[in-house]
């Protein structure tokens, strides 16, 4: 029996599955498509998602990425007709909000940008989880399952015909039309979406008869490029008739050509995706043993480049306490706390698209609207507030200590230790919580020297401490969750113990 099914390879079970192999859990990938999705989707992954990517070595595998000054070729990102602004102090904004380039603060603990399309960002994973041994079942699809106290077993419509495989756990990650969500009985509100949307790369007579970047156009909402096929068009009079109506290229001519409000003809479709606004977020991620993440848990329409970094940080959160309760040595109530922490992130998600669409409507009310908040957003308060929100750079999770580090993502620290230099990054690489004694502290050692199972202890002096003013002044230690998150900081080592015992239970050390 395997310890847990993952329905779905997608970005966000393909990274699950890799969290699950650190801890050595018997993990099974089941994917209905024989091969990854080429549909264009995310272009670039920002915020905590290029932090997560980029500390657990996926980056590494990509290859060359472009910057963004190198895809925008000279031109400034989102330079259009309606409502471009340079973001404040000039320069390359980190990210967009409906449109507008204007997100340049937020915290230091962020890396910027990964540029990469989905597509190489699932085959990098793909090829990790196979390496680390999850094994992947392509063409394999779930169709129902059935779940009992010990276990969930799910149907499996196979290339050889039906069967079924039983596990402990099943982790829904199948997107946002989850067939996990529906048959575990998961409910799903939120809003019905008000825009009928394309995304497409395709070729046309005319490659310059839309400038490139982000305009409000009287019937709707066009983006060209970065790439010259590259072209998005949104109309906001409701939702696709018909969402799983194959997309002819009539269909995606008329949309553009009335957008656009120009003759151009498409000669060719090379790719192309309808899309909508709905929001919609299931109320619990977890239903006995079946469990949601990414897409499936929450959908939203993709303005502001946010699915992947939250569905990663769904995946990061949930695969330490799901590897623990499945090891034997999660603390009662661990694997609730990734749906009570997960949850009220996608929350905001959910709303900051909702506020997006709004400002991305056609109309001279919105022009003043958007006008108002530009300013606002220029403020550089709002500005860090914004970005923040815009990358889950602010998230900070039910902590020990009031130290201001506590709970808030772990700053990239470079650590000057015995063997040599290294950073907080390159300790990430590996899943699996860290101890950092910042003040060679031989109690504090000693206090975690029970869980040497589960946390890796290092001392070093944090040669370069934050540059986020918020942090301050560096405590004596560090107790570093798996996902990133500060579990405890400060200098008391009593409570030390109790944020361990809160976080990875009791030590396998009988004496203790
Ligand atoms: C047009 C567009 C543009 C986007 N741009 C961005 C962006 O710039 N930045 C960003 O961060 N995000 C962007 N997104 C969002 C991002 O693509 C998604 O958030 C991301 O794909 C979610 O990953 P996932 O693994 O949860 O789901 P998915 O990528 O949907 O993967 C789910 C997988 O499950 C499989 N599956 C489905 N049903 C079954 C079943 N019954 N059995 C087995 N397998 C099943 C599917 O075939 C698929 O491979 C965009 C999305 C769209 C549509």
């Amino acid at each position: 029996m395997y310890d847990v099914i993952i329905s779905g390879a997608g970005p966000i079970g393909l990274f699950l599955s890799c969290e699950l192999r650190a801890y050595g859990i018997r993990t099974v990938v089941l994917e209905r498509r024989e091969a990854i999705d080429p549909t264009l989707k995310a272009g670039a992954v920002s915020g905590r998602g290029a932090d997560i990517l980029t500390r657990r070595g996926v980056v590494d595998l990509l290859g060359d990425l472009p910057s963004i000054a190198d895809l925008m070729g000279g031109r400034k990102p989102g330079a259009g007709s309606l409502q471009s602004k340079t973001a404040p102090g000039g320069g390359v904004p980190r990210g967009h909000f409906a449109g507008l380039w204007i997100l340049r603060g937020g915290s230091s603990t962020s890396s910027a940008f990964v540029l990469a399309p989905q597509q190489r960002i699932e085959e990098a994973l793909e090829t990790r989880a196979r390496s680390t041994g999850a094994e992947i079942r392509r063409g394999h699809a779930v169709e129902a399952l059935d779940q009992d106290d010990s276990g969930v077993t799910v149907t499996v419509a196979g290339p050889d015909g039906p069967y079924e495989l039983r596990a402990r756990w099943l982790v829904g990650c199948d997107g946002g039309r989850s067939v996990v969500r529906k048959a575990a009985g998961f409910d799903f509100p939120g809003l019905d979406g008000i825009m009928t949307a394309y995304q497409a790369m395709a070729d046309f007579d005319d490659p310059e008869f839309a400038p490139m970047g982000w305009h409000r156009m009287p019937r709707g909402l066009m983006v060209h490029g970065p790439h010259p096929q590259r072209i998005l068009v949104a109309e906001f009079d409701g939702p696709p008739a018909d969402r799983n109506a194959p997309i002819t290229q009539a269909e995606l001519e008329t949309a553009v050509r009335r957008v656009s409000e120009t003759s151009v003809t498409i000669t060719a479709v090379h790719s192309v995706t309808r899309f909508t606004d709905n929001t919609r977020q299931a109320s619990t991620y977890r239903r006995g043993r079946v469990l949601l993440a990414g897409d499936a848990a929450h959908v939203h329409p993709p303005f502001g480049g946010q699915g992947l970094h939250l569905g990663l940080g769904d995946a990061i959160n949930l695969g330490w306490k799901l590897a623990s309760t499945v090891r034997g040595w999660a603390p009662p109530g661990l694997l609730d706390t990734y749906s009570t922490e997960r949850h009220p992130v996608a929350e905001r998600v959910l709303h900051n698209t909702r506020a997006q669409v709004a400002l991305l409507r056609p109309g001279p009310r919105v022009d003043a609207l958007r006008d108002i908040f530009t300013m606002l957003a220029e403020t550089p308060e709002a500005n860090r507030l914004l970005t923040d929100l815009m990358g889950e750079l602010d998230i900070r999770y039910g902590a020990a200590g009031d130290h201001p580090l506590a709970g808030r993502y772990c700053p990239d620290l470079t650590l000057k230790t015995a063997t040599g230099e290294t950073r907080v990054a390159d300790l990430s690489r590996r899943a699996g919580a860290l101890l950092l004694d910042l003040s060679d502290r031989a109690d504090v050692r000693e206090a975690v020297r029970p869980w040497a199972d589960r946390i890796s202890v290092v001392t070093g002096v944090a040669s370069s401490s934050s540059e986020d003013a918020e942090v301050g002044e560096l405590p004596d230690a560090l107790l570093v969750r798996p996902d990133g998150h500060v579990a405890w900081a400060g200098a008391d080592v009593a409570e030390l113990g109790e944020a361990v015992r809160e976080w990875f239970g009791e030590s396998a050390d009988p004496a203790r």
